[in-house]
Formats: C-alpha cells, sequence, structure tokens
C-alpha cells in the first residue's frame, strides 16, 4: 500500500469554517465555494451540513479535498436554508472519518457544528461529559463543544452558547447550526479569526454569512462587513443578524501568524490586507539586516510577498530563483529510498540562470524544523549560488502552540536552544536574520498586547497554558485531534 509522506516542515493550519443564511439561495453551492477559498486551512477532510427551516440537518463530510468530496449530485442533495462548512487538517494521526466536521449531535436538541481552534481544558471537559453518560463517537475536541451544547437544557441555542461559553479555555472560531439559525461564536481571546460578510439579494433584501477569512466572501459574491469580536455570539436567522457579547474585558490575542504565513495574502484581517502587511515586513527584514547581493529571490509562494517588500527596499532586482510544482498536495505518495534524496526538489527546482554566480539573498516566511530551508540552501549552491543569505520574514519559532497549529515539538524546533549564528551554520548559510518581534509588529501598525506571539516570545496569553508538551498529553490520553 502506498505510504503518504507529509512534504512541508513548517507549521500548519488546522481548519476553516463557514456559515451562511439565505433563503432563495443554493446554501449548500455557497458553502461549497467558500471552503473551496479556504482550503489553505485544511486538505484532510471537508464537510457541508445544511438545513431547511424547521426541518431536518443534512451533513456530508468525508476525507479529501473540497473538490474531492463534493460533486454536483452531493451538493444537490444538500437542500436548505442555511448551510455551515469545515476544512480540516488533523495532526495526530487521527484522520478518521468520525473526525471529519461539521459534527452532528442529536441531544437534547438537533445541531451540526464546525470548530477552529484548540481547547485547552478538553480533557478535563470530556471527563465530565463521559461521567454524565454522554457517548461520543469522534476523538476531537469539537466534539466536546458540540456535546455541551446538544445536551445543554437552556431554551435558546444562544442562551446555550453563553453557559458553554464561559466553560470553554482555549481558541474557537465556531458556527453552530440548528433548525432554525446559523449560530457563530468566537473565544473571549479572540485566538483564531472569523469575520462577518453580507450578500446583497436582487430584491434588496441582505443575506449573512461567517467565514474564518475574508477571501471566502470574495469567492461568493459577499463583502466583508467586520471581524466577529471575541467574547461574541452572532445568529444569521430569518431575523437577519443578531449580535450578542457575552464574554470580554479578557486579554485580546488574535493569532499573528495568522498574518505571516496562515491566512491567504488577498483576506482582510482586523483591517489589515496580508498581501500589504507582508511587504511591509519585507521592507524591515532589509532595513534590520542589508547585505551586498546581487538578486533577491523568495521561497514560493509563502516568501514572495515579503520578498517584493525586500526587494523594493533594498533597489535589488526580484527575480524567480525556484520554479514551485503547483499540484503537489500537501501529502502525496512517498517517493522511495533512491528519489527520497531528492527531498524538496519534489517541490521546488531551482532555476541556474537566475541563481548560478549570484549573491542571493533568499527570503521565506519562517522556519521551523529547518528541513527545508537546509535542503533549499544546498540546493542553491549545488545550482552555483555564489553566496546565500537567508532573510526570515518572522522571528524564530521556539515554543510549540497550544491554540489550533501544528508546529512540532519544541526539540525539534531548530531555533529552540540554538543562536541565529548557530542555526544558519546548522542551514549553511552565508548569513541569517529573522524579522524582530519589534519590526513584525511595526508592519502590522499593531501593539503586542492585542496578539499572541507565543510560539516566539513563550508568553502564552492564557493562564495554565502548559507551555511544555501539553497538546502531545491530551492527543495521548484521548487520543484527541484539534480543528
Ligand atoms: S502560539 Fe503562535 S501560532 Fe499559536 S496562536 Fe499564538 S501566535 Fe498563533
Amino acid at each position: 500500500m502506498a505510504q503518504l509522506l507529509d512534504h512541508r516542515d513548517g507549521p500548519r493550519d488546522e481548519c476553516g469554517v463557514f456559515g451562511i443564511f439565505a433563503p432563495g439561495h443554493d446554501v449548500a453551492r455557497l458553502a461549497y465555494f467558500a471552503l473551496f477559498a479556504l482550503q489553505h486551512r485544511g486538505q484532510e477532510s471537508a464537510g457541508i451540513a445544511t438545513a431547511t427551516h424547521h426541518g431536518n440537518i443534512i451533513a456530508l463530510r468525508d476525507q479529501g479535498l473540497v473538490s474531492q468530496v463534493f460533486d454536483e449530485n452531493a451538493l444537490r442533495s444538500l437542500a436548505g436554508d442555511m448551510a455551515i462548512g469545515h476544512v480540516r487538517y488533523s495532526t495526530t494521526g487521527a484522520s478518521d472519518w468520525e473526525n471529519a466536521q461539521p459534527i452532528v449531535r442529536d441531544d437534547n436538541r438537533m445541531l451540526a457544528l464546525a470548530h477552529n481552534g484548540n481547547l485547552i481544558n478538553a480533557v478535563e471537559l470530556h471527563g465530565e461529559l463521559r461521567e454524565a453518560g454522554v457517548p461520543f463517537r469522534s476523538t476531537s475536541d469539537s466534539e466536546i463543544i458540540a456535546a455541551l451544547l446538544a445536551t445543554h437544557r437552556a431554551e435558546s441555542i444562544q442562551d446555550a452558547v453563553a453557559n458553554v461559553l464561559s466553560r470553554l479555555r482555549g481558541a474557537f472560531s465556531t458556527v453552530v447550526l440548528t433548525d432554525d439559525a446559523v449560530v457563530a461564536f468566537r473565544d473571549p481571546h479572540g485566538l483564531r479569526p472569523l469575520s462577518i460578510g453580507r450578500i446583497d439579494g436582487l430584491d434588496g433584501s441582505p443575506a449573512w454569512c461567517v467565514a474564518s477569512e475574508s477571501c471566502a466572501f470574495d469567492m461568493i459574491g459577499a463583502t466583508l462587513v467586520r471581524d466577529v469580536a471575541p467574547g461574541e455570539v452572532v445568529t444569521l436567522s430569518a431575523s437577519g443578524i443578531e449580535s450578542r457579547v457575552v464574554a470580554g474585558g479578557e486579554r485580546r490575542a488574535f493569532c499573528v501568524f495568522e498574518y505571516i504565513y496562515f491566512a491567504r495574502p488577498d483576506s482582510r484581517m482586523g483591517g489589515t490586507v496580508l498581501q500589504a502587511a507582508r511587504g511591509r515586513m519585507g521592507e524591515i527584514l532589509w532595513r534590520e539586516a542589508p547585505v551586498e547581493a546581487d538578486v533577491v529571490i523568495p521561497v514560493p509562494d509563502s516568501g514572495n510577498a515579503a520578498a517584493r517588500g525586500l526587494a523594493r527596499a533594498a533597489g535589488l532586482p526580484a527575480d524567480d530563483g525556484f520554479i514551485k510544482n503547483r499540484y503537489v498536495a500537501r501529502t502525496f505518495i512517498q517517493p522511495g529510498q533512491e528519489l527520497r534524496r531528492q527531498g524538496v526538489r519534489m517541490k521546488f527546482n531551482p532555476v541556474p540562470e537566475v541563481v548560478a554566480g549570484k549573491r542571493l539573498v533568499v527570503v521565506d516566511d519562517s522556519i521551523v524544523r529547518g528541513t527545508t530551508d537546509r535542503q533549499i540552501v544546498q540546493m542553491l549552491r549545488d545550482a552555483g549560488a555564489a553566496e546565500v543569505h537567508l532573510r526570515i520574514s518572522a522571528p524564530p519559532i521556539k515554543h510549540p502552540c497550544h491554540y489550533g497549529i501544528d508546529m512540532s515539538t519544541r526539540e525539534e524546533m531548530i531555533a529552540h536552544g540554538r543562536t541565529v549564528q548557530q542555526v544558519c551554520a546548522e542551514l549553511g548559510a552565508d548569513s541569517l536574520h529573522y524579522l524582530s518581534l519589534e519590526g513584525l509588529y511595526e508592519a502590522l501598525s499593531a501593539g503586542r498586547s492585542e496578539h499572541c506571539d507565543a510560539c516566539f516570545s513563550g508568553e502564552y496569553p492564557l493562564a495554565g497554558t502548559d507551555g511544555a508538551n501539553g497538546k502531545f498529553a491530551l492527543a495521548r490520553e484521548l487520543p484527541l485531534v484539534r480543528a
């Protein structure tokens, strides 16, 4: 049987969510296209649930890309006035069907739920629910949220959310589908993104939707209205859109890595256009560490915008030093021993005509384990590069994420316990500079106090976050997977 090999050694985002209430529209098709735009947030499974007003919930979910899970017949079977959708990337190996989302539960109330984030008190909540006799089908912490809401005795789903939200600790941007509404809510720290969009109908009455990123709105002709506020519960229903803030006063802690890498560059978050912010990161990177060089090349595609900004600031030409194979999915068939030494060549191939004899500034978005960057430096040298100067548009990653991003363990991180000079030597580069934390926030025109940067600083915004191996302990115990 063919083995699957994960080729990327960078951080991995773990989910994208979407929700829409739009009677008269083909909500399943709109959800499909929105998930297609969010595909970069998760490639292992995809799912859509729809409901008709006071009718049943229908859900279809499976492992694979959005385009593999759904076809015309599948979309036609998902009739309804409202829908939620999910794309998922799993981190603990439990990527089976039961862990695909939306999760459907029928306890005291019937609902479907899709979640992006990670609960840091999942083991405790799971234990309580199991003791109370609540059955679980999946090993996902998302089902814990679904079970808490579905078993809650509150009359309305909004009251249930308000009660349950205070029991959840961690990151959760969540959409819930009932038989009469789509309810979206975000954790009180606002760790993971969630935005509201509006579709103007021909009759002048708007329809409303929510999504992890605004690029999903662009795909379906919706316009970005605003972000869902931390601790806010938004209801999309026949009454239009209603908002209720049920938690607040917590330290805001939006994931700063969304700006650097996770989100699509054409998305807008917190009023920031990501493509422009990444360009500014490149400009500041050059200001912090200029070097005598001939040409700037990005590690495509995540280094593209920062490389252009750096080249602009440096007055140097930017060129494509690597050609990327765009048909390599996140996982591909393992090449076997003979081809394995080719490593990342499956994905990136250097262009000798661009790099030979040149002093190169190579721009990448981040380094986790360093496996890819080590091979990139070697490939450039093999192609005749005279010098290779690495510039990284993020600070060194030294600490694991416990809020929904797979970052490897601390010990696997190349910057953990090493100086920048030592990392440079490990990678075989002539020089290496990481964007400073101050430079990062300058590029974002934002302050640290409203963001999480724990993977760089080790300062976790939620008290009690296990700074060592919390997520792996969780995974072993249940095992739990995160969304
Ligand atoms: S630890 Fe890093 S990746 Fe995780 S939420 Fe904080 S900034 Fe984002």
